[in-house]
């Protein structure tokens, strides 16, 4: 049985009131209102770790102030040193998402008896209780169990079943579903009273599709809601006095839909629940992201009614219930609460970034030498290309650093959809270079020669952290999402020379490629849509001889184009993709699934497919302006013919396409 206690400090301060001493420590209201019957009981929460422990970003190979368990440890720290009884929960997604989780699953391993080094961490923090998120499965059940075999708290799960019962609180579960705590709590007049704390853990079922591969004939997952109503009201028998719900599950739709993935307000409502961690969509909550949300108060951080809390992602915040219990015969029960989430950092006016908190040195310490390890491991060859991987003429030509991205979307996405009806359509695959020169200079390019390929060089070849999303359109999309990438050329006139070619006033990552259909774009025609999306020629048609497999496309054929969350979800204005025509969402980053197909290829060979290319406009040539280290690639750029043709501005080097 763990005991609470104030310390003697806050204990002080609370009962003499100083200025002094108010000013060195924040007093909660509750532990100040508490009276002889009451208790003021606090819940911190992390959520969406994903091994993300020093605040380092390994990917970039450098320190970053707005990720780390070390640093949400000092507002842990603070948090109890504010002198209540306080427990600490994660909500899940510890296991898997930064190079560190890669290293110790795909080169260190994970055998029975290893320890994993978040869950070392975390131990150092002394947590309560824990839960599983999606990307706890995607390394498989075994290293899984090995990883959390080492946890000194329990890791609950209600809704992963490893023997599907009459209801599910007949199932057999892979975890406990829940835990009663016993704790001791102090009261208002300084008694010490004990409290039984429940926790019951959930994940979004879609972990059967997300990691079918480690997952099917091995356990099944039910629906979050159905699994909650069966077992609260065995908890409460079982005499938990205060319910608390891990849910690894987003804030999402107020109607329950059977195995809905954001569930968390159709949850709240349930009744024997008091009140909820969130995460897996990596938000914070409460925050006005939520504004206008049904049952969501999103400035009070309440969800039906209870209070919530959802603390960021990757550490960036330390997510807080404060619950004032009330002592009701022999049991206690919630009679008010507050939520907040506590950031680490704050970004400046101009973007800066400002550290709100040291990292906790015992923290640190626990991870140290995984840490070292990890470094080593980003550093050094974890495959091979057969081929340099280079953004310098992304915009020009079809290109290896857009190809190998739509490679890894494609081997993805085809392992998703089998077994769908999605799975007979054409897949293709939407990149766009990140790193093309631009306003970022003429270093500011992807240049990965043939050879070695490390950790690190991924974060140059896919610089956002988004999501991999799937999107069904027809061909008459497919084509007009074709016409608005062209927009980034200026409409050329035929028969003139050296006419500039890019528009800077469009951003490259609004430059797809479309993988898996060949195309020819006219620059002799005006663009169709300006560089915001905006119809500018309803009838223009830059994209001519679009076909697939050798055949002119119908505009009614469907596809499957594999993107990411930000197109899919209207970043960019495409047309076919403004967040209507998505029929897959995975949890997985686009750079993780890079990483993942380098590592079981082992040699990659990202060389162009030329897929695409300018239509031949006899006597007419432009100029384009990219990195001076350029001039060693020219030779393997296909498809087009091109030139030196002199310095550039600012330390560009400038080459002549004859078209
Ligand atoms: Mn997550
Ligand atoms: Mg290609």
């Amino acid at each position: 049985m763990t005991r609470f206690t104030y310390s003697p400090v806050t204990r002080r301060t609370f009962l003499g009131g100083t200025a002094a001493g108010a000013s060195l420590i924040a007093l909660h209201p509750f532990s100040a209102f508490a009276a002889t019957n009451q208790a003021h009981l606090r819940i911190m929460e992390t959520t969406d770790l994903h091994v993300h422990v020093f605040p380092y970003d390994y990917y970039s190979d450098k320190p970053v102030d707005t990720v780390g368990l070390a640093r949400s440890a000092a507002i842990i720290e603070a948090i109890r040193a504010e002198a209540t009884n306080a427990m600490l929960v994660d909500n899940g997604d510890f296991l898997q998402g930064n190079p560190m989780g890669d290293y110790i699953a795909y080169e260190r391993g994970m055998k029975a008896g290893d320890s994993h080094p978040v869950i070392q961490a975390m131990n150092t923090l002394g947590f309560d209780a824990s839960t599983l998120g999606n990307h706890e499965f995607n390394y498989g059940l075994d290293f899984l169990m090995n990883s959390i075999a080492g946890a000194s708290f329990p890791v609950v799960s209600a809704n992963v079943i490893t023997k599907m019962g009459a209801d599910p609180s007949k199932d057999q579960t892979l975890l406990k579903p829940y835990v009663i705590l016993d704790r001791e709590v102090i009261d208002g007049a300084g008694e010490s009273h004990k409290i039984r704390v429940g926790l019951i853990g959930f994940v979004p079922p879609q972990i059967m599709n997300w990691d079918r591969r480690h997952l099917e004939g091995k356990v099944q997952a039910r629906d979050i809601v159905e699994t909650a109503k069966a077992w609260l009201p065995q908890m409460r028998e079982e005499g938990a006095e205060v319910i608390i719900a891990l849910s690894h599950s987003g804030i999402g739709s107020a109607e329950h839909t059977d195995g809905m993935e954001n569930a968390s307000v159709p949850l709240a409502r349930l009744e024997g629940i008091d009140a909820l961690m969130t995460g897996h969509s990596h938000l914070v909550f409460p925050s006005a992201t939520f504004d206008g949300f049904a049952e969501v108060d999103a400035a009070k951080g309440t969800i039906s009614g209870k209070p919530a809390v959802m603390g960021g992602f990757w550490g960036s915040h330390l997510g807080l219930i404060d619950l004032l219990l009330e002592r009701d015969g022999n049991s206690w029960r919630v009679v008010n609460a507050t939520t907040e989430a506590r950031p680490i950092s704050k970004r400046n006016e101009d973007r800066s970034i400002t550290a709100l908190v040291e990292s906790v040195p015992s923290v640190l310490a626990s991870v140290q030498k995984e840490h070292d390890e990890t470094l080593a491991y980003v550093r050094r060859a974890v495959g091979k290309t057969s081929a340099p991987l280079h953004s310098y003429f992304a915009l020009v030509a079809d290109d290896p650093s857009v190809q190998i991205v739509s490679i890894a979307q494609t081997w993805y996405i085809s392992e998703m959809l089998k077994g769908t009806e999605y799975e007979a359509l054409p897949l293709l695959s939407a990149a766009a270079p990140f790193k093309a020169g631009g306003r970022g200079g003429p270093e500011y390019y992807t240049d990965v020669p043939a050879g070695d390929v490390a950790i690190k060089n991924v974060a140059d070849l896919y610089l956002y952290p988004n999501t991999i999303r799937a999107v069904k359109v027809t061909g008459a999309q497919l084509k007009d999402w074709l016409e608005r990438s062209a927009g980034v050329f200026n409409q050329i006139t035929p028969g003139q020379a050296d006419q500039p070619l890019l528009n800077p006033e469009f951003p490259s990552y609004n430059y797809d490629v479309v993988d898996g259909v060949t195309y020819e774009i006219d620059l002799s025609q005006p663009s169709k849509y300006g560089p915001k999306g905006e119809d500018l020629n309803p009838e223009a048609n830059r994209i001519i001889n679009l076909t697939y497999n050798g055949q002119p496309i119908d505009p009614s054929t469907e596809f499957i184009i594999a993107t990411n969350n930000y197109r899919a979800g209207g970043g960019g204005s495409f047309p076919g993709a403004m967040g209507d025509t998505i029929i897959f969402e995975g949890p997985d980053t686009n750079r993780d699934i890079i990483v993942r197909y380098i590592v079981e290829q082992g040699t990659i060979n990202p060389s162009a497919d030329a897929n695409w290319r300018f239509a031949s406009l006899p006597g007419t040539s432009v100029l384009f302006d990219t990195g001076p280290n350029a001039t060693g690639y020219l030779a393997d750029v296909k498809g087009v013919v091109i030139e030196p043709a002199g310095d550039g501005p600012d330390g560009f080097a400038r080459f002549r396409i004859e078209l």
